[in-house]
């Protein structure tokens, strides 16, 4: 049977806290128009992994609102890039000839922004943006968007408390892919029941194996 093969975009194809620090640079030129916005930038950092709230913070002391900085944080095109290997993977599929697809949830203009900055628009027949679509993971709906006949599905992604329950119902197969840096934004819970979990978990250096 062809294969179908649909990726999540957040932690799996790229690391969000790339997303983050880039943000944080583009907002803290802004504050700091020369080039002393580094220092800010390196404090931004340091108060986000000690959990602090960061826009609150920046807010007070420049005299902006939450919202902007947050706005500023959401719409900003991002220096990003995809992890390891991926560019590779997706060249090898699509010379293949499989058949890809982009089910992400998040708004749509940062999502979008994304996927410019990460220059993957064109490997995908389907993108299901969470915004755009009107529903979120584990919503039914965004997984059967993709449903064509002839096709066995897959899902690859990162996140087991949203991403694997509804696929492992509809009987695609499913990927985790681990954080092999230490990068991932969101902690995953140790404890879920096994419905939860991807059928297999892999790096992007042996992805392609376990697909073929
Ligand atoms: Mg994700």
């Amino acid at each position: 049977m062809n294969k179908y093969i649909v990726f999540d975009l957040d932690d799996t194809l790229f690391y969000e806290v790339d997303f983050l620090k880039s943000a944080y640079k583009e907002i803290a030129k802004k504050l700091v128009p020369d080039d002393n916005y580094i220092s800010l930038y390196n404090e931004m950092l340091e108060l986000y992994y000690k959990q602090q709230d960061v826009f609150g913070i920046l807010a007070s002391k420049f005299h902006s609102s939450k919202e902007v900085l947050l706005t500023l944080y959401r719409e900003h095109f991002p220096d990003i890039n995809l992890r390891d290997g991926v560019k590779d993977i997706l060249n090898k599929l699509k010379d293949e000839n499989i058949k890809m697809g982009l089910l992400t949830d998040g708004r749509s203009v940062t999502q979008r922004n994304k996927i410019k900055a990460l220059d993957i628009e064109n490997y995908f027949d389907k993108i299901i943006i969470s915004e755009e679509f009107g529903s979120e993971k584990p919503d039914k709906k965004n997984y059967n968007v993709f449903l064509e006949p002839g096709y066995e599905f897959f899902y690859i992604a990162d996140n087991p408390k949203k991403d694997f329950i509804t696929p492992n119902l509809l009987g695609w197969k499913t990927i985790m892919i681990e954080d092999n840096e230490g990068k991932k934004i969101h902690a995953i819970p140790n404890i879920l029941q096994e419905k939860y979990n991807a059928e297999k978990t892999v790096s992007w250096q042996y992805f392609y194996a376990l697909i073929e």
